[in-house]
């Protein structure tokens, strides 16, 4: 069994319905360590960078809004992001959430426990996780820049920026 990293989110439902606390017990069960967390506004770029892959699905466009929580509205559009490290973490861990579509979920598991279908069909199934070693590393590159994780997990290289504006603290 290898070790592995893959990246959680908290969706927006999954905030908004208070369930942050219930999600990361149930997640505990597996003993893994957190190595990088966050709470991120999700810009239209970022959700359609992630579900990449699904842009030709006819939920697409359903899916873009619930990871950016538009159909909640402020203070709801919000994730709150992890990245997590284990042994044979991937699997464990969408054994832990559940499968894709609620219904069919494990009623024990995060999702059956928790999600539910809108009426418009989004599966709002409160969490996300990554779902083999590609997409675990493309989405943890995505969502956390290198100093934002505790340990060093994929190479990285310095580079000197000049004449970048940030904002700091005043
Ligand atoms: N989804 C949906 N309808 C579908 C399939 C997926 O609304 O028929 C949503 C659901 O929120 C899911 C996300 O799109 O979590 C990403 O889909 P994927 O197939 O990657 O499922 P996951 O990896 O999240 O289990
Ligand atoms: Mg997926």
């Amino acid at each position: 069994m290898a070790i592995e990293q893959l990246l959680i989110l908290v969706k927006p439902d999954g905030v908004k319905k208070s369930l942050t606390g219930n999600i990361l017990t149930k997640l505990s069960e597996a003993r893994m360590l957190i190595i990088g967390s966050k709470v991120v506004k999700v810009s239209k770029e970022l959700a359609e960078a992630h579900y990449q892959q699904l842009k030709d699905k006819p939920f697409f466009c359903g899916l873009i809004d619930y990871i950016q929580g538009k159909i909640y509205g402020a203070p709801w559009d919000r994730v709150i992001a992890f990245v997590y490290q284990g042994e044979d973490a991937i699997a464990r861990m969408r054994k832990i959430a559940g499968a894709t579509n609620p219904e069919e979920s494990d009623p024990v598991s995060i999702r059956g426990a928790y999600g539910r279908i809108t009426t418009k069909g989004v599966y709002e199934n409160v969490l996300h996780c990554s779902s083999d070693l590609n997409e675990a590393e493309r989405e943890i590159k995505l969502w956390f820049k290198p100093e934002e994780i505790v340990m060093p997990i994929y190479p990285t290289k310095e580079v000197v920026v000049e004449k970048e504006k940030k904002v700091i603290w005043a």
